[in-house]
């Protein structure tokens, strides 16, 4: 009876637990980060949801599924290839691809796509190829350069860049659009204020010569925060979906949906003198209980992350990383923590979260997240 008892309660002990690194995404948080969005937006402002580079590091199809029945206006992908795959498992959601390259310009016309145009060598080789597939109409979105200095059209082109395209029946300007330079940081407001300034006269210039009414868009997630009078007929937000905000105000009100999780693959007790991982990158001072993970920097956890810099939870305490990471594991100081083989870790999620990790090596969320390999196996939960 009792060894049945004992069985039964190691049984749940492995359910509850992890075996393996996963991360996993929470689709319930995604609903919350897109509600609390839409909530600081007027009633008739569309959303475009951002879910470049796999959603982020999540997973671009089930975030984008999932988003597409949540009603979202837009999707937005960086590459052709990103928004060929979503194409592929029948998302039929508008996708503006920020960052098109001329060689993909026929793909992205049969996945019906929409690329966007930012200079005069784009803007031709686009008209060029959809002339040739016969086309009329096609919906692009312009791109303007009010200070990023990274992609667009210069504001004094906007205009002849309009009346060409209003001369043209292969083309049609469903978007005019520009990207702000320093939305997060509050000591730049003049610079963004003069973005904005300068975004709605070019807009006020080009929609006369148009014709069309074209969706006017500039914020992404923090100018969806700090600038309302920014939000014109759409927002992109990427970031926020995921649970930041870039403020710790803001995150507040987000939930992250990604949680890194792996396990104590083993545990060694190191005397003192000895040393652990390549190149004996950590010397135990006094007797040291270290534990291996399965997660390293082949995974994005990189080398930066070692010699006590990062660190992960065990057990609701901080266990410091020690040595050098290696490609596939890491190991950690787990010497004042009560722990066994097997035993879930968490390297980041909502109580530790990605920016504070990231911070740690002083990097941003953004970059941690995209970073996570696919190797590393997604898991889903929350779904409606
Ligand atoms: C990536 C990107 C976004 C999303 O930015 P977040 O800060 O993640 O909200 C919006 N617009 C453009 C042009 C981008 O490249």
């Amino acid at each position: 009876m009792r060894l049945k008892r004992k069985i039964q309660k190691s049984q749940i002990h492995l359910m509850s637990s992890v075996k393996e690194t996963v991360l996993e995404i929470n689709l319930a948080h995604l609903t919350h980060n897109y509600t609390v969005l839409k909530s600081k937006l007027r009633n008739t402002t569309k959303f475009l949801a951002v879910v470049k580079a796999s959603g982020y590091g999540s997973d671009a199809i089930q975030v984008a599924k999932h988003l597409e029945k949540l009603g979202v206006d837009y999707l937005a992908v960086a590459y052709v290839g990103e928004g060929i795959a979503l194409r592929k498992v029948g998302i039929q959601t508008p996708i503006l691809v920020l960052h098109p390259q001329v060689v993909n310009f026929e793909s992205l016309i049969e996945y019906r796509l929409e690329p966007s145009l930012y200079s005069e060598r784009v803007l031709q080789q686009f008209i060029a190829v959809v002339t040739n597939s016969k086309q009329t109409a096609y919906p692009i979105h312009l791109k303007c350069n009010t200070g990023l200095n990274r992609l667009g059209f210069g504001t004094s082109q906007m205009e002849a860049v309009a009346r060409l395209i209003s001369k043209t029946k292969t083309i049609r300007v469903q978007g005019v659009f520009s990207h702000l330079a320093a939305s997060e940081a509050l000591e730049e407001r003049a610079f963004t204020m003069q973005q904005i300034t300068d975004f709605k006269t070019i807009v006020a210039q080009v929609i006369p010569i148009l014709g069309d009414t074209p969706i006017v868009h500039q914020c992404n997630t923090s100018g969806i925060f700090n600038y309302p009078e920014a939000h014109f007929d759409m927002v992109r937000s990427g970031i926020g979906l995921y649970g930041f905000g870039n403020d710790s105000k803001y995150d507040l009100e987000l939930r992250p949906i990604a949680t890194l999780k792996s396990i104590l693959s083993q545990i060694h007790t190191l005397e003192s003198g000895e040393t652990l991982g390549y190149n004996r990158g950590f010397t135990a001072i006094k007797t040291t209980k270290t534990a291996t993970i399965p997660i390293g920097h082949a995974d994005g956890i990189g080398r930066q992350y070692g010699h006590q810099k990062g660190f992960v939870t065990l057990h609701g305490k901080r266990a410091y990383i020690i040595g050098n990471v290696c490609m596939d594991m890491m190991m950690i100081d787990v010497t004042d923590i009560d722990c066994n083989e097997g035993d879930e870790v968490i390297i980041f999620g909502e109580e530790i979260k990605a920016t504070t990790l990231a911070e740690s090596v002083g990097t941003i969320s953004y970059e941690l997240m995209t970073s996570i390999s696919p190797r590393i196996k997604r898991t889903f939960v929350g779904k409606i």
